[in-house]
């Protein structure tokens, strides 16, 4: 594997901030068909709006996504920092029904009959298919986190999933005493956007720094390491002196008991009492895909080159559904997978062969006014993994210039991949 720089990564991919809009070669196949896509969130709006717009129309695309409005999770920690309005993370499904002749329909898919081929809504109706894409997104593991559960969720907040979560969670960060201590409990191994927490921490700090200055934040980490760790003690350090504090569980014993009420948090070794706390618990793919009988475990496991499923040869997994080996569990990554998938359904319904699967993913991460950090890599599918071919990350100790042009890309990134998704 290649570790290259930040230029020469930017130079492989493109420009670093356009390339989630650099996908696989357009081929021309005349395919025919008719495909449903559950979910509409970084996986499956890509993938229907590809299908859709590279078949012109020919294939027949039905989008199934239960809430009217996509809140994006990737920029929802600058909305908690201030910097972003909620409503800017918002983006309707409207022109993927009229600029690209997507069938949206809005409800839950409820079952997957793979034998007769056709997906049950809430509605009660049968939609068939030929080829089916399931990209639903995590759901939690409520009871991985001793007390925490849905109800618990109004009072410590995970904001881990699209919807009013992250307002809730701006709200209790910004009405929290003054002096208080806010706790953070990210969550173990794997889950979607490994920087995420981190990022949110630093969000919340900047929040404090100006609001609460004798804020504390306390982080109780089920890991004995983290994303870009360096990168954010760093920029903890130098921005946020001794507000944040990190404990791994490893050292204060694994998490006893969370109560919502009295707000105390107890591992095996210590008490901690939050003013007020996020608690992002342990994921698995979203329930659909469990449903369909696509999951081993928690996850789907799917064909490095192509995204099919490796347990039903006309079902596809998207994002962070699937076990996607070297990509972590990012919008870039379900992007990314998402327009191999769509080349290789156009492909197959065509009878012809799909180009050489390319994948990509880059993370940025805000850590204080215009300090954003980023990871990536360019991905190769080989035969048992999706394999990153060549990596990038900021290195601490970096300049203000460069830290200021990465969040100028991320900011780019988010027009690029929303136009992307949405039309
Ligand atoms: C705080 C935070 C920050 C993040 N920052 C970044 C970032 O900077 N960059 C980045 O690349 N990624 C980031 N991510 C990760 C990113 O949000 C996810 O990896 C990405 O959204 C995954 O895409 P997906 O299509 O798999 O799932 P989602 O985008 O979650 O979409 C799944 C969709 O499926 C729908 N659905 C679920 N079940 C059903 C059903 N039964 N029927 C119909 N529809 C259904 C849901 O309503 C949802 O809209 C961040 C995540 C968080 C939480």
């Amino acid at each position: 594997m290649t570790r290259v720089t930040r230029r020469q990564f930017g130079q492989l991919l493109g420009t670093t901030a356009a390339a989630c809009t650099l996908g696989m070669p357009y081929l021309a196949f005349a395919a025919t068909g008719k495909v449903v896509v559950i979910g509409g969130g970084a996986g499956g709006a890509t993938v229907a709006r590809y299908l859709a717009k590279d078949s012109m129309g020919a294939v027949d695309v039905t989008l199934i996504e239960p809430s009217r409005r996509y809140y994006t999770c990737y920029f929802s920690n600058l909305y908690l920092g201030g910097f972003r309005e909620y409503e800017s993370i918002g983006h309707s499904y409207g022109q993927l029904a009229s600029r690209h002749g997507i069938n949206v329909i809005h409800d839950w898919a409820t079952g997957v009959d793979a034998s007769a081929k056709t997906v049950a809504l809430g509605s009660g109706e049968k939609l068939p298919y030929d080829r089916l894409v399931i990209a639903p997104g995590i759901d939690f593991k409520f009871d991985s986190v001793p007390g925490y559960s849905v109800a618990a969720q109004s009072r410590m907040p995970h904001a881990y999933r699209s919807g009013t979560q992250a307002q809730l969670l701006k709200s209790k960060i910004l009405n929290m005493r003054q002096g208080g201590t806010f706790v953070m409990v990210p969550p173990p191994n794997p889950y979607r956007c490994p920087p995420g927490p981190y990022e949110r921490v630093s969000m919340i700090a900047h929040q404090f720094k100006q609001k609460n200055p004798k804020a504390k934040i306390i982080i109780i980490d089920p890991k004995l390491k983290f994303a870009k760790q360096s990168l954010f003690t760093e920029g903890w350090d130098q921005h946020y002196p001794g507000m944040i504090e990190w404990r791994s569980t490893d050292f204060i014993g694994a998490l006893k008991n969370i109560n919502p009420e009295t707000m105390l948090i107890e591992t095996e070794d210590e008490t901690f009492k939050a003013d007020a706390a996020c608690v992002i618990p342990a994921q698995k793919a979203g329930a659909i895909a469990m449903m369909a009988g696509v999951t081993d475990g928690d996850w789907a496991p799917i064909d490095p080159k192509n995204m099919r499923s490796k347990a039903d040869p006309n079902i596809y997994v998207l994002g962070d559904a699937s076990v996607a080996s070297e990509m972590p569990k990012s919008a870039y990554s379900a992007n990314s997978q998402a327009k191999v998938a769509a080349n290789a359904i156009r492909a197959e319904l065509a009878d012809a062969s799909a180009a050489a699967p390319r994948y990509n993913n880059i993370c940025w991460s805000l850590i204080s006014p215009d300090n954003a950090v980023t990871v990536g890599a360019a991905y190769e599918g080989g035969a048992e993994e999706i394999k990153a071919v060549s990596k990038f990350i900021s290195q601490t100790g970096e300049n203000a210039a460069t830290r200021k042009t990465n969040y100028k890309e991320s900011v780019q990134w988010y027009s690029a991949i929303a136009s992307d998704m949405f039309g």
